[in-house]
């Protein structure tokens, strides 16, 4: 068994999966209790009368092809927030164990954490070194009962990216025992590449990459965990069967095609030259105190009056996020990038 099997917490290593029913496509299905016709408007290609396949290999095989990774290193999720969960519960006793997050940052990881019963520590972020992941503190704060450490990058709501070399390094460090997970939401906004090129070399790092942001999938739910094949082998033991709805695989499916890969790359370059355009004219706000350089979808901005400037888009109908709540952002927004046109109504609201 390796470390990584091994630092997982004991009932999760020793569960027998459950045993869903056959998936046998073309035979005759009276062995799952489904009802033979389709529902009204049920337009799928399969038919939503039918369960889905339990763990969609085929799904899987093609995720695994677009990311550039062997299949058994790939577990599709409900999201990338199902996989931050399973990660969470398959790793962290209640009330023995421990994650790292660095805030201010998704807040996913210190809920999910504290949902399972799992201490947080935060190691926060460097604000003046433009919230850069304070490396040597996070190593320091990696004690026993840390079994997780979530890094976030291009991070939200900062925008920055952290140095891919530190990341692997503090992969190497925690190696037999931390796990370090990447999440990777934004990359495909950002200047450098994925870390996934690191997976076959450092098998404490994982990375997540969603379909949510730069494929337009955010409804569909799909995301996807890419680590070590003994990280994935032992979260499909805890993923629900049938995670992944028919819809889904059939939206996803969609949005793999060549045409449909070559819109993606085209808008998520309208979305980096809007970024541009967007933090230039507020930058030259009086309002406006500081645009944080982004390599996301979104744009981190502090006003002198984060409210009023809240208000003055909501009148105008744009909905921004307030971080008020997040420590020492309280004259921060965080501003999505939209289209040219909802930009230009965002702008205008703050003239
Ligand atoms: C939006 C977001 C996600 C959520 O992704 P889903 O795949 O939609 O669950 C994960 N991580 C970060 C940092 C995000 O901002």
């Amino acid at each position: 068994m390796s470390w990584l099997t091994e630092i997982a917490r004991p009932e999760i290593r020793t569960l027998r999966a459950y045993e869903h029913a056959l998936w046998e496509p073309g035979l005759v299905r009276l062995h799952a209790n489904e009802l033979p016709w389709r529902a009204h408007g049920d337009t799928s290609q399969a038919g939503l009368n039918r369960y889905p396949e339990p763990h969609p290999h085929a799904l899987t095989a093609a995720l695994a092809r677009f990311y550039g990774v062997e299949a058994p290193m790939l577990l599709a999720c409900r999201g990338s927030d199902e996989a931050i969960d399973l990660l969470i519960r398959s790793y962290c006793r209640a009330g023995a164990d421990a994650v790292i997050v660095c805030p201010p940052t998704f807040g996913m990881y210190a809920v999910a954490a504290r949902v399972q019963g799992a201490t947080v520590i935060e190691v926060p972020l460097r604000r003046e070194a433009g919230y850069d992941c304070d490396f040597e503190a996070v190593r320091a704060q990696c004690t026993g009962g840390v079994k997780l450490v979530f890094l976030c990058s291009p991070n939200n709501p900062t925008g920055n990216r952290f140095e891919p070399g530190a990341i692997v390094a503090l992969a190497r460090t925690l190696q037999g025992r931390a796990l370090v997970v990447v999440d990777e939401a934004y990359v495909e906004f950002a200047d450098g590449p994925s870390l996934i090129a690191q997976l076959a070399a450092q098998p404490g790092l994982i990375v997540l990459r969603t379909l949510s942001k730069a494929y337009a999938l955010a409804g569909a739910r799909c995301g996807v965990l890419i680590a070590h094949p003994d990280v994935v082998a032992l979260l499909r033991k805890v993923i629900q069967p049938y995670a992944v709805t028919q819809l889904t695989i059939e939206a996803v499916f969609n949005m793999l095609e060549p045409e449909a890969l070559d819109e993606a790359r085209a808008r998520c370059a309208t979305i980096r030259a809007e970024r541009a355009r967007v933090a230039a004219a507020l930058r030259e706000r009086d309002s406006v105190r500081q645009v944080w350089p982004s390599e996301a979808n979104f744009l981190l901005v502090e006003f002198d009056d984060a409210l009023s400037a809240l208000r003055r888009a909501h009148d105008a109908g744009v909905l921004v996020r307030d971080l008020h709540a997040a420590p020492g952002l309280t004259q921060a927004l965080r501003i999505s990038i939209g289209s040219p046109e909802h930009n230009d109504r965002l702008l205008a609201s703050l003239a």
